[in-house]
């Protein structure tokens, strides 16, 4: 996936993996500035979301396509809310030996642009840790 130029072409890459590997559960986004898609692999059917615009939490359970808020909520306070949803256990923050959640990160795009849109990173076990903005400006 990384070496494809656009998202548009990450369908037919990912059904030919598909085909061709074994893979565990997986959720896998795939975006650039015009097109997001999210792949689902319950174990044993590759399920495809081509995301509009909206809010989705995108975490160890398998995506359904659902565009999680109500609009009178605004982003900061959206992010805020799943961000503690990122912290249930056994679902979404899993500890296991040698496995379990690495990193997570949540991503505004901006209907203006990539100039508004911000990109936060928690190292670690989203239950021990805090988002930290990587990419953007806070508050915009
Ligand atoms: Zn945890």
């Amino acid at each position: 996936m990384l070496r494809l130029n656009a998202a548009a072409g990450a369908a037919d890459a990912m059904a030919r993996s598909a085909t061709t590997h074994s893979y565990n559960k997986f959720n896998l986004l795939v975006a650039d500035p015009l097109t997001a898609v999210v792949f689902s692999w319950a174990g044993d059917t590759l399920e495809t979301y081509d995301l509009r615009a909206g809010a989705y939490q995108v975490n160890n359970i398998p995506f359904d396509g659902t565009n999680r808020p109500s609009p009178d909520v605004s982003n900061d306070v959206w992010l805020e809310r799943e961000a503690g949803c990122l912290t249930e256990h056994p679902l979404v923050c899993r500890h296991g030996d040698g496995y379990g959640t690495r990193c997570s990160h949540q991503l505004l795009i901006h209907e203006d642009g990539l100039e508004e849109s911000r990109v936060w990173h928690l190292d670690g076990h989203p239950c021990e840790g805090k988002f930290e903005l990587v990419l953007g400006e806070p508050g915009g």
